[in-house]
C-alpha cells in the first residue's frame, strides 16, 4: 500500500547537521556514542554494524528480486505461493530458522469485471492492460478490480465526483447536483480507496467507478511507462477498498486470529466491507465517460489533466457495472525467519514486509520484502561466524496485505499475548527502492533513526544518509504512522512501537497497482542497480540492531510527551474554531503530557548516567537496565485502551490512528478529536478521560524506571 504523509519536524536536525559526516566509513571503530549503549558496548556494536552492513549486497537483492519478479504474485494463487516458497528456500539457505504460519481469510475472487458505457453511445471498457512482450505469463495478471466490492449489477447516470471526499460532495451540492441512485466515476488521490467507495455508500450511490488521472500520476507528471516511470493511458490502479480504518484483516474474525475454531461473525455483520460495486479503469477509458458528461462544469478543483472539459452530470452518460465476484475462504501464509537472541530471547524485534502484490509487484512490494531478506542474508553470514543480537530478530514476509494486511494482522491477534509483553518494535518496508529517503515513527524513536542515518551511508553517494535525507536544504522529518501497511496491528491494535524508513522512488506511483509495476520499470526507471533497496536494508538492519542490542533501549519518550502536548494545543485550536465543537477541558491533558516529559526526562538522565558508569554486567547494574527496559517497553502499551476508539474498538492506540476520511494519513489523538469536532460532548469527555489515564500510567512508568533502583 503507501505511505502517511503527516510530518514533524526534528529540531534537532539543523543542529547536528554540521557533525554528520563524522567517521571514516560504516566501518571501524568510531569514538561517537550509540544512544542506548556503554562506550565500551558501542565499540563493539560499530563492529558488528560495520559486518552486518558489509553483508549487504545490492547485487544480492536484485538477483532475488529478478527471480521474484518474473511472475504476478496476487493472494492465493500459484504465483504467490510460488514466491513463498522461492522465499523459504533462500532464507533457510542463509542459514535461518523459518515456518510458514498460515490462515484462512474470507476474501473476494473476481470472476469477470465488465464496464459499459451505454449513453450516449455503446462502448466497453477495456479492464486490464495490454502489456508487453517482455512481460511473462501476462494471462496471470488479475483484471482490474477493487478486492472486497460486492458483486453486482447496476446500471446508472454518471456523476464525476472528483477525489469522492466530502468537500467534493458539498461543491457538488452547492450546484445542486445529487449522486443518489447514481454511479459515481472519482479519481484516484487524495485519500485511501475504500474511504471513497464509504463515502458514495453513505449518499445513496449505486456504484463506483474509480479511474487514474493523469494529473495525479501520469502524463503530466512526466514520461510514461515503458519509456518513463509514470501511469500509461491504459494502467490501472487496483487495490482493495476494505474498510481498513474500522478494522484491518480478516472480515469475520476482528481482534481473534481467523484459525481452526474462531468464532466467525456473518459477512451481513462485517463493519469492514463495502457495500456497493466498486471498481477501477484507467484514464485511456474514463476519457470517453467524461467528454459526455452534460450538466455543470466542474469546479476548479475537479479538473484533471486531460484535454477536455470537465463536467459533473448528471446526464449524457451512463454506464452498466456488472461485476462478477466471488467470495470464499482463501488461505494466506506469513514466512516468519527467527534469529533468537543470545542473553534477551524472549525479548523481540520484529522486521517485515509484505511479499504478496497485485501484479508483478517489483516494487510494491518484492522490494520491502528483498530488502527485508537480505537483512536475513547478513545475518546469517554474521550467525557462521557466531555473532548473535542479544535480542531475537523476527524476519516476517507477510501474506495478503494488499486485500486488506490480512497476514501481518492475523499473526498479531494469534501472538498478542506475547508481543505485548515481549515485543520491543516493529520495522516495516513497504516501497523500498529508489534515490529519496524517507522515515515515520513513534516520537521515541525520531533520536535513534537520526543517529542511525548518520552513521549508515547511502550506497548511492558514499555519504551519511542523513545527508539524502536533508539534501537541498530539507530538514529530517520523522512522519507519523497513519495506515495502509502492516505495522497497523503492532502499533495501533497492541502499542508496539513501530517504524518504516527506507529509500523509495516517488515516480513508483505511476505504476501502482498496475500490470507495469514490474522488473522493467524498477531496472530501468525506479531503482537501477537496486542501490536504494541495499540502502533499505542498511537502515533497517542497523535501526533493528541497535534495537536489539541496546543496553538500554533508545527510547525518547520525552519527545513522545512533547508531540502529545502538541496534538492537544492543536486539538484547542480546532475547539475554538469549529462551529459546535465540543468544549470539554483539554488543560488537564496539557499538565499530563508535561508531567509524562518530565519524569520520561528524569528517566533518560538515569539512564545516561547508568550507561556512564559502565556498570551493565555487574548483577546490581544488569538488574536495573532491565528494569528501565521494562518501563521503556511499557510506555507506548500504556497508550493503548481496552475499549477502542469510537465505533472501531479494534483500534486501540489513544494518540494515533488512521483518519475515517483520509485511510492513509494518520490522526492524532483519534478517539478525542474525532468526537471534539462533531461536538459529541459525552463521548469527549469519557476519550479525554481515558487519554488522560494513559498519559498518567506513562508518567507512573516512567517514574518508576527514573527512580532509586531498588
Ligand atoms: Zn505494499
Amino acid at each position: 500500500m503507501s505511505r502517511p504523509s503527516s510530518r514533524r519536524r526534528l529540531g534537532l536536525a539543523v543542529a547536528i547537521a554540521g557533525c554528520a559526516v563524522a567517521g571514516p566509513s560504516p566501518a571501524g571503530a568510531q569514538e561517537a556514542p550509540i544512544a542506548g549503549f556503554s562506550a565500551e558496548r558501542a565499540e563493539q556494536q560499530r563492529a558488528y554494524e560495520a559486518a552486518f552492513s558489509g553483508g549487504v549486497s545490492a547485487e544480492n537483492i536484485g538477483q532475488t528480486s529478478r527471480r521474484l519478479s518474473d511472475r504476478p504474485q496476487l493472494i492465493a494463487t500459484p504465483g504467490v505461493r510460488r514466491a513463498q516458497q522461492i522465499s523459504v528456500d533462500r532464507l533457510r539457505a542463509y542459514g535461518l530458522d523459518v515456518s510458514t504460519p498460515g490462515y484462512s481469510v474470507y476474501a473476494s475472487r473476481p470472476e469477470d469485471i465488465s464496464v459499459t458505457m451505454t449513453a450516449p453511445y455503446r462502448r466497453e471498457l477495456a479492464t486490464k492492460e495490454r502489456g508487453f512482450e517482455w512481460q511473462e505469463r501476462f494471462d496471470e495478471v488479475v483484471e482490474g478490480y477493487n478486492a472486497y466490492s460486492p458483486a453486482g449489477d447496476v446500471s446508472g447516470e454518471v456523476v464525476y465526483a472528483n477525489y469522492g471526499l466530502p468537500d467534493d460532495y458539498a461543491a457538488l451540492e452547492a450546484l445542486g447536483v445529487s449522486v443518489e441512485d447514481k454511479i459515481v466515476l472519482v479519481r484516484y488521490g487524495g485519500s485511501f480507496r475504500g474511504v471513497k467507495a464509504q463515502q458514495a455508500e453513505r449518499r445513496g450511490a449505486k456504484g463506483v467507478i474509480i479511474y487514474s488521472d493523469p494529473a495525479d500520476d501520469g502524463f503530466t507528471r512526466g514520461p510514461v511507462y515503458p519509456d518513463g516511470p509514470w501511469r500509461p493511458a491504459d494502467g490501472i490502479q487496483r487495490g482493495s477498498i476494505q474498510y481498513i480504518f474500522n478494522y484491518p484483516g480478516d472480515p469475520l474474525t476482528p481482534g481473534t486470529p481467523s484459525v481452526p475454531g474462531t468464532p466467525r461473525q456473518s459477512p451481513e455483520d462485517a463493519k469492514n466491507l463495502p457495500r456497493i460495486p466498486t471498481t477501477p479503469i484507467s484514464w485511456g477509458e474514463a476519457q470517453p465517460l467524461l467528454e459526455s458528461l452534460s450538466g455543470p462544469d466542474a469546479p476548479e478543483s475537479f479538473r484533471g489533466g486531460l484535454p477536455i472539459t470537465y463536467r459533473v452530470g448528471p446526464g449524457g452518460t451512463e454506464v452498466r457495472l456488472d461485476l462478477d465476484i466471488a467470495y470464499e475462504q482463501l488461505p494466506v501464509s506469513n514466512v516468519l525467519a527467527t534469529i533468537r537472541g543470545a542473553t534477551k530471547p524472549e525479548e523481540k524485534v520484529v522486521i517485515g514486509a509484505h511479499y504478496d502484490g497485485w501484479t508483478y509487484g517489483t516494487s510494491d512490494n518484492t522490494s520491502g520484502w528483498t530488502a527485508v531478506m537480505e537483512i536475513g542474508h547478513s545475518l546469517g553470514k554474521l550467525l557462521e561466524r557466531g555473532w548473535r543480537p542479544e535480542r531475537t530478530i523476527v524476519l516476517a514476509g507477510w501474506d495478503g496485505e494488499e486485500y486488506g494486511l490480512l497476514g501481518s494482522t492475523e499473526w498479531v491477534e494469534q501472538f498478542q499475548a506475547d508481543l505485548r509483553e515481549n515485543a520491543v518494535a516493529y520495522a516495516n518496508l513497504d516501497g523500498a527502492g529508489g534515490p529519496e529517503f524517507s522515515a515515520a515513527g513513534v516520537p521515541q524513536l525520531d533520536d535513534a533513526l537520526l543517529e542511525v542515518t548518520q552513521s549508515v551511508r547511502d550506497p548511492h553517494t558514499g555519504r551519511p544518509v542523513f545527508e539524502t535525507w536533508t539534501a537541498g536544504g530539507k530538514e529530517a522529518e520523522v512522519g507519523r504512522l497513519g495506515s495502509g501497511s502492516d505495522y497497523t496491528a503492532f502499533l495501533d491494535h497492541l502499542g508496539v512501537p513501530s517504524l518504516e524508513a527506507g529509500f523509495s522512488n516517488g515516480a513508483s506511483s505511476g505504476t501502482y497497482h498496475s500490470a507495469y509495476d514490474d522488473l522493467f520499470n524498477m531496472e530501468e526507471h525506479l531503482d537501477p542497480g537496486f542501490l536504494g533497496h541495499a540502502g533499505s536494508s542498511l537502515v533497517t538492519g542497523v535501526t533493528a540492531l541497535r534495537l536489539a542490542n541496546a543496553d538500554i533501549l533508545p527510547f525518547h519518550y520525552s519527545d513522545y510527551a512533547a508531540a502529545v502536548a502538541t496534538y492537544v494545543e492543536e486539538l484547542k485550536q480546532v475547539q475554538q474554531e469549529t462551529e459546535g465543537a465540543a468544549q470539554v477541558d483539554l488543560e488537564i491533558l496539557l499538565e499530563a503530557a508535561q508531567g509524562w516529559g518530565k519524569a520520561a526526562t528524569a528517566l533518560e538522565a538515569r539512564a545516561g548516567e547508568l550507561l556512564a558508569s559502565g556498570d551493565l554486567d555487574g548483577s546490581a547494574g544488569a538488574r536495573a537496565a532491565a528494569r528501565i527496559n521494562r518501563v521503556l517497553m511499557r510506555q507506548e502499551r500504556a497508550l493503548i485502551q481496552r475499549k477502542g476508539l469510537p465505533l472501531r474498538p479494534w483500534f486501540r492506540h489513544q494518540v494515533y490512528a488512521p483518519g475515517l476520511v483520509t485511510g492513509y494519513a494518520v490522526q492524532f489523538l483519534p478517539g478525542l478529536r474525532d468526537a471534539v469536532e462533531q461536538g459529541e460532548e459525552a463521548i469527549a469527555a469519557e476519550y479525554r478521560d481515558l487519554l488522560l489515564d494513559s498519559l498518567l500510567k506513562a508518567q507512573r512508568l516512567a517514574w518508576r524506571g527514573a527512580g532509586p533502583q531498588a
